[in-house]
């Protein structure tokens, strides 16, 4: 089966930690970092271990265009290997 994979980069110069993406993540993939950046600021960050749906919500949602999504080629072989393991 074709298992699509999806990378999130928050632009953190753009990101105002607002929170609203994380509200927006129905797999709880992005969470506000505890330590501020040097303007002070609590950006959002991602979780690696959670799966990305690709629903786009989050950078729909962000008022800043602050998130960055794309879809991953997985090669063949990889994507049957981790479906073995899993
Ligand atoms: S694209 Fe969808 S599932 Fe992926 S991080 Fe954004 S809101 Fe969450
Ligand atoms: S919605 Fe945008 S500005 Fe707000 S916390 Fe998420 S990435 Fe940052």
């Amino acid at each position: 089966m074709d298992r699509k994979h999806y990378e999130i980069v928050i632009l953190e110069q753009y990101c105002k930690g607002c929170g609203l993406c994380i509200e927006f993540c129905k797999k709880g993939k992005l969470y506000i970092r505890q330590m501020p950046n040097k303007q002070g600021i609590q950006t959002a960050a991602v979780h690696e271990d959670v799966d990305c749906t690709g629903c786009l919500h989050c950078a729909t949602m962000c008022p800043d265009a602050a998130i960055e999504v794309t879809q991953v080629d997985v090669p063949v072989g990889k994507a049957a290997a981790d479906g073995a393991q899993g």
